[in-house]
């Protein structure tokens, strides 16, 4: 008999973008925002070293109430966690355990981890043509997740979709799981859709809009018995999730309303502005509605340009997916970062 169990020798961990060390590099591998957070974060950590003695509050209270004032919701539509990639991995275990969950072919690789971890019987449905998600051929009956934006593609689904996507999986009695992780570079979110459905739940994080990845504080927004449900399986693993520093940084951050929105309009004004100088070299570049652009670098496998930027000092996300070979994914970084890497891109891609 192995140490191992069964469970842990079958299980395919998901794989992270690399976090270097020593070198320098111009880092646009893993949808970080490239400006710090809040100046009002670091005033909130202050002096909050004695307090650690103590236990968090496992309800994280103060946060919960700012998350609801920012999103128009009420604090018990709302559940916190360490991250956004935990929030997810109860979700899983909560609504869609032991059931079959159908999701898009291509979308964010930890949820086929978690179908893994937690029995789910993962069911993949091919993004379109143009590689946006197929809202019909996920209506098949069963709970759905997805990220909206999605990722790696950056592609948005506009509302009506989302909708008619919710409407029948509450016919279905199935949860519709909406990943929000990129939703504030896009148009619009799930948010208003909430008064409406008792099936949806939206996930977000702070890591990318409030630059707080390093804190790892996300959250669900969704009605009381979905909150419920997430409540359930958080004590049944670990009750004190979210640790005081991160509390205190996250509610800090989310009040800054006026600070985020700055920092998104120069991420989202550097995104286009690579994207549009891109396409006009004649480069393949997905519509994107998120911090990150989807780029066709090579006909088959975009890992050379992604080494030769390697060696330029610039770090790019590559995916080795049979569809996605050709791709890279290129956080917006920025406005100098951008030049960068938009110039190399050209040169390398191009050969110009
Ligand atoms: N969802 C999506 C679609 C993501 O790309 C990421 C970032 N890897 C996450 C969730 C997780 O974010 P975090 O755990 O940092 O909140």
């Amino acid at each position: 008999m192995p140490y191992e169990s069964q469970l842990a020798l079958s299980l395919s961990p998901y794989v992270a973008g690399e976090q270097p060390k020593g070198r320098t590099f111009i880092k646009l591998n893993t949808n970080e925002n490239p400006y710090p957070p809040s100046p009002r974060v670091g005033k909130a950590l202050n002096g909050l070293a004695e307090s650690l003695r103590l236990y968090p509050d496992m309800e994280a209270t103060g946060l919960k109430e700012a998350i609801a004032k920012v999103n128009g919701l009420s604090p018990d539509q709302v559940f916190c966690g360490n991250g956004s990639d935990e929030v997810l991995a109860f979700a899983f275990a909560a609504f869609f355990a032991g059931k079959r969950l159908l999701a898009p072919d291509v979308t964010y690789s930890f949820y086929p981890v978690y179908a893994q971890l937690f029995g789910v019987h993962y069911e993949t449905v091919p993004l379109r043509e143009d590689y946006s998600v197929d809202v019909d051929g996920l209506m098949q009956g069963a709970p759905v997740a997805l990220a909206n934006p999605n990722a790696p593609t950056g592609i948005f689904l506009p509302l009506p979709e989302i909708r008619k996507l919710a409407e029948h999986c509450r016919k279905n009695d199935a949860v519709l799981l909406v990943d929000e992780a990129y939703a504030a570079f896009a148009p619009e979110t799930a948010v208003s859709l909430l008064k409406e459905f008792d099936n949806l739940l939206i996930v977000c994080t702070f890591s990318k809009s409030h630059a707080l990845a390093g804190m790892r504080v996300g959250y669900a927004l969704g009605n009381l018995r979905l909150i419920d449900a997430l409540r359930r399986v958080r004590d049944s693993f670990n009750s004190y999730p979210v640790d005081r520093l991160a509390q205190a940084a996250a509610e800090a951050a989310v009040l800054d309303t006026e600070y985020t929105e700055q920092s998104t309009r120069r991420i989202v004004a550097a995104r286009d502005k690579c994207r549009e100088a891109l396409l006009e070299a004649g480069i393949q570049v997905l519509p994107s509605a998120t911090n990150f652009l989807f780029v066709r670098a090579d006909e088959t496998d975009a890992a050379p340009v992604q080494q030769a930027l390697r060696n330029e000092g610039i770090l790019v996300r590559h995916f080795t997916a049979p569809r996605l070979k050709p791709w890279l994914r290129v956080t917006v970084g920025t406005e100098e970062d951008m030049e960068k890497v938009t110039e190399a891109l050209i040169r390398l891609i191009l050969g110009k």
